[in-house]
């Protein structure tokens, strides 16, 4: 599946956890839900892997965007979550960094880095990968909207996470006390 897509799935996981919890726990607790979310973005990823997909996003389109977005998201972020994004992000996408980006890399800027040819997570490999050769894309394409529209109920549900991940730096400038004022 597309690494962007992907991506979409790890700040779902993010904003899962982060309104599940006290901003106090979140820092208490921060290495913890961190390797939790770390290890969720992975299994995220198996599923959506083994599940039949094509890629509608085109590679080099996607490997840009997805890119610019994870770059976005963690230094947007308040400082305190950005642990714990970090993780969940890095971990919904390690396995296509690990197995696919030196491929994609040396496609995308002709470099040659060194490329394994087994890949190292098994739903990499053809008999196990959903990946759709035939071109009949009906599946893959309900699949995708189904995990579109998951996240996009999760990022409409979990407004708490979302003003704690990115907005409370503003509602904590506005808390601060006045120059001068008793
Ligand atoms: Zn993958």
């Amino acid at each position: 599946m597309n690494a962007i897509i992907h991506l979409a799935t790890g700040f779902g996981i993010a904003l899962t956890i982060i309104d599940a919890q006290s901003p106090k726990a979140c820092t208490l607790h921060t290495t913890g839900l961190a390797v939790a979310g770390f290890a969720a973005g992975i299994i995220v990823h198996a599923l959506l892997d083994y599940a039949p997909h094509c890629y509608p996003v085109n590679s080099r389109v996607d490997f840009i965007s997805s890119l610019i977005l994870l770059g976005v998201l963690i230094v947007t972020a308040r400082k305190q979550y950005r642990l714990l994004l970090c993780c969940c992000l890095t971990g919904s996408v390690l396995p296509d960094i690990v197995d696919l980006l030196p491929a994609i890399v040396n496609k995308q800027l002709g470099w040659h880095l060194p490329v394994s040819r087994t890949p190292l997570f098994p739903w990499h490999q053809q008999i196990y990968s959903g990946s759709v050769y035939s071109g009949d894309c009906g599946v893959s394409n309900l699949n995708t909207g189904m995990v579109l529209a998951a996240v996009t109920g999760i990022v409409l549900l979990k407004r708490k996470g979302l003003r704690a991940i990115f907005s409370l730096k503003i509602s904590t400038i506005y808390k601060k006390p006045r120059a001068g004022r008793k």
